[in-house]
């Protein structure tokens, strides 16, 4: 019998370039689009590789008429929170209406199953911690908005046509898949984890730390990381809940473990045996005090599992990671 073959926009990417190795690792063939704009090259080591952009209807007709899809996993988007607000034109053409071809493409073609990339970001600020899934949705930026945007989608989709979805909403994606042969490195970096390593290998000279004066135990912005291998685990057992034959659905991927920045700096000391300097900075607009996810649905009916519970083991993955590009 064929291997599926499984469609990733973005996975040159960090979480799509975790997912491909994973999805081939368990006999999947896998396509992966991308117009590396913020996607490494030298992260597609498994599967096909098309370089293109979701914005070129005509590549994505072409590829869905080469390669028998049968399901998609969505990861391509811009990320990057603040330059949201500043340019969101640029958010909504590529983190909505490209979003649009591609479901149009699919639709044409007749691929009818599809992993989207969600996130936390379309919760807003938290009323209650842990969050649930049917926590209202108020994004407080345009990222937020567009993942927000194309959650709604889906679901008008799914009713009106023959398509199954799943939208997973990711809290602080983290860490490296310990084999060392990728991780997270975005230009410009704006992650706490990396820039706490770069500052662990005297790449920065210390790390900010964003707001003191937060309504946490210590200060600090608290937020729920969850390793990319979880994530990249969750997503196939998605595919699994959809081949299955299962209905639409949406789920949140978290620790449900509440860290603050200055927990995750003792940590990395930890585990680095570095100094690790820091400078107190002012707030970064737009961070709610504390984002932490309820993954209980995703337990229970996904049966995910994840595997890096411990904040030690994650920062391990991804100082390993770190160490490796320095060598
Ligand atoms: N943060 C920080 N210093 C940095 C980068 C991030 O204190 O140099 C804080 C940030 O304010 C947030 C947390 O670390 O509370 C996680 O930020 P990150 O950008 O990694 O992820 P986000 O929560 O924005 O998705």
């Amino acid at each position: 019998m064929k291997n599926k073959t499984i469609l990733i926009t973005g996975g040159a990417g960090y979480i799509g370039s975790h997912a491909n190795k994973m999805l081939y690792e368990k006999g999947y063939d896998t396509v992966v689009f991308d117009n590396l704009v913020y996607g490494h090259k030298k992260f597609v080591q498994w599967g096909e590789f098309v370089l293109g952009d979701l914005a070129d209807y005509d590549l994505l007709d072409m590829v869905f008429k080469h390669y028998s899809i049968d399901a998609v996993m969505h990861f391509a988007a811009y990320a990057y929170v603040g330059e949201s607000v500043t340019n969101p034109e640029k958010y909504y053409y590529n983190n909505v209406v490209n979003t649009l071809n591609l479901l149009k493409a699919m639709r044409m073609h007749d691929v009818n199953q599809f992993i989207f990339s969600s996130s936390c970001a379309t919760y807003g600020i938290p009323q209650k911690i842990p969050i649930p899934e049917d926590h209202p949705q108020m994004p407080i930026n345009p990222y937020g908005q567009c993942k927000l945007i194309v959650e709604n989608v889906l679901r008008d989709y799914a009713d009106a046509y023959n398509l199954k979805y799943v939208s997973l909403r990711y809290f602080n994606a983290a860490g490296a898949d310990p084999d060392g042969k990728i991780g997270e490195a975005h230009d410009p970096e704006t992650h706490l984890i990396p820039l706490i390593l770069d500052a662990a290998s005297d790449q920065n000279k210390h790390i900010s730390i964003f707001g003191t004066d937060y309504n946490t135990p210590d200060g600090t912005c608290i937020r729920d990381y969850i390793h990319v291998n979880d994530l990249a685990q969750a997503h196939i057992l998605a595919l699994n809940y959809l081949e299955s034959g299962a209905d639409s659905d949406v789920f949140n991927l978290g620790n449900g473990n509440g860290i603050s920045v200055k927990e995750m700096i003792e940590t990395a000391r930890q585990v680095t045996c570095k100094t690790i300097q820091t400078i107190e900075s002012p707030r970064r607009p737009g961070d709610p005090d504390s984002l932490v996810g309820s993954a209980s649905k995703a337990k229970k009916i996904l049966g995910w599992r994840p595997q890096y519970t411990a904040l030690k083991n994650i920062i391990e993955t991804a100082w390993h990671w770190k160490l490796k590009q320095l060598s």
